[in-house]
């Protein structure tokens, strides 16, 4: 085990009980105050540790850094670039500098001050600079719900499903962090019953709950990344909103699949959780059949043990909470996604997204969408003020949440959380 993970170690920051950030995860954002320009930063419960200020005060000596400050800087993609390994040293190294034991950095308080940020005055940037983007497919219930609904129950799963981790490309443009709103799209959409598509905004907006996962190493065209060897390229991980616009989709996807029904917007949270702080949450995916192609085998424990949550909050109204559902439904693993998505020699690069697609678990209450949940509109949801949702309305908000929990250690993701503006006129 790595001693960063070891579930006794406490800081001498305050973690409240309950918070998403103790000492044992350290994940990495970027962020900035009215006196600090954008840097790095880690969180530990309500507080940020400013690394280009660790690194100033020659706390990260040691550590194979190049010789200029690489955190003082607006995205993660340099410091990933460094790799896996200078990763871990740094998290290792913050995990000392932040012990409860550690009384030469607790005790200098001006030195605290130099390092410390509390969240509430700090705004969180996009973490990387988004290169390509590409959503899967990966969760067998969402693949087979859809697919009911729009094929029936006899055809829902397309043949190539259990035979490869179906995905798409996306835009990387319109991926934004928390907090930032959205304006509803407008396209065009045709119901079957219409004889011609009509325009305006879109009637069906939704969100698909899904991680996205950061690659930190460049992978040259014509290569393939092996399925052993994938996690060495994988940073961490985020909470993704893939913004989604049903009626839009419905009419435009074939034969080419998603296009301006899901451009318009996706929204990650800010937290990149390092694959390092995942590992105690390692379990076995679900059992494959039939069995995949020799590229695509895998072995042991791949999938993540992550709860997830979506909640529903209408304006001047108390959230409701309307998916709990969890990471390790995954049928495809990350490690196959990145395999099969190089298999073609396709290379990839530093601060590529890779999102799961939509997260839904065996039961309804465990849908990652409203297309799912209000089953294409026609099982609407209540809300807490009354209202009913089939799907997103103006000025509602909609937050996602994760974590996961082992051995009284709580790893979390903090929040993607985005409002809903009206359509542009
Ligand atoms: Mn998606």
């Amino acid at each position: 085990m790595m001693n960063a993970n070891n579930p006794s170690l406490k800081s001498w920051v305050p973690v409240p009980e309950g918070s998403d950030f103790p000492i044992q995860n350290l994940p990495f954002g970027v962020f900035k105050t009215t006196e600090r320009s954008p840097r790095v930063g880690v969180a530990i419960g309500e507080h940020i540790v400013d690394l280009a200020a660790l690194y100033d005060q020659e706390l990260l000596l040691g550590i194979e850094l190049p010789s200029y400050n690489l955190f003082a800087n607006d995205s993660l993609n340099e410091f990933m670039a460094l790799g896996r390994g200078v990763c871990r040293q740094v998290r290792e190294r913050l995990s000392e500098l932040l012990r409860s034991d550690n009384e030469k950095v607790s005790h200098d308080e001006e030195l605290k001050k130099a390092i410390l940020v509390t969240m509430h005055e700090a705004e969180m940037l996009m973490p990387v600079k988004v290169g390509d983007y590409t959503d899967f497919y990966s969760s067998i219930e969402h693949a087979t719900n859809v697919g009911t609904m729009f094929r029936g129950a006899e055809n829902a799963l397309m043949p190539n499903y259990r035979h490869l981790p179906v995905g798409y490309h996306g835009r990387a443009s319109s991926i934004g962090v928390s907090g930032h709103p959205i304006h509803r799209p407008k396209g065009q959409f045709k119901d079957p019953d219409d004889e011609l598509p009509s325009f305006g905004p879109s009637r069906r907006l939704d969100f698909e709950l899904e991680m996205a996962f950061i690659t930190c190493k460049h992978n040259p065209q014509g290569d393939c990344i092996s399925a052993v060897d994938a996690e060495e390229f994988v940073f961490g991980f985020v909470l993704f909103n893939d913004w989604s616009a049903r009626d839009i989709q419905a009419w435009e996807y074939v034969p080419l699949g998603p296009f301006l029904g899901k451009n318009f917007a996706s929204t990650v949270s800010p937290w990149v959780v390092t694959m390092d702080a995942l590992e105690p949450f390692r379990v076995k995916g679900p059992e494959q059949n039939p069995k995949v192609l020799p590229y695509l085998k895998t072995e042991g424990e791949k999938n993540f043990d992550i709860n997830l949550e979506v909640g529903i909050k209408p304006e001047g109204s108390e959230e409701k909470v309307v998916c709990h559902s969890n990471f390790k439904y995954m049928y495809w693993n990350i490690n196959q996604q990145l395999a099969h998505h190089t298999i073609n020699g396709c290379d990839i690069n530093v601060g590529d997204m890779y999102a799961s697609g939509t997260i839904s678990g065996p039961t309804p209450e465990s849908y990652g969408s409203m297309l799912e949940i209000s089953w294409k509109g026609t099982k609407p949801v209540t809300m807490k003020d009354g209202s009913e949702r089939k799907f997103i309305n103006d000025h509602d908000t909609v937050i996602m949440r994760g974590y996961a929990e082992k051995d009284g250690v709580r790893i979390g993701f903090g929040e993607v959380k985005s409002k809903v503006l009206p359509a542009k006129l």
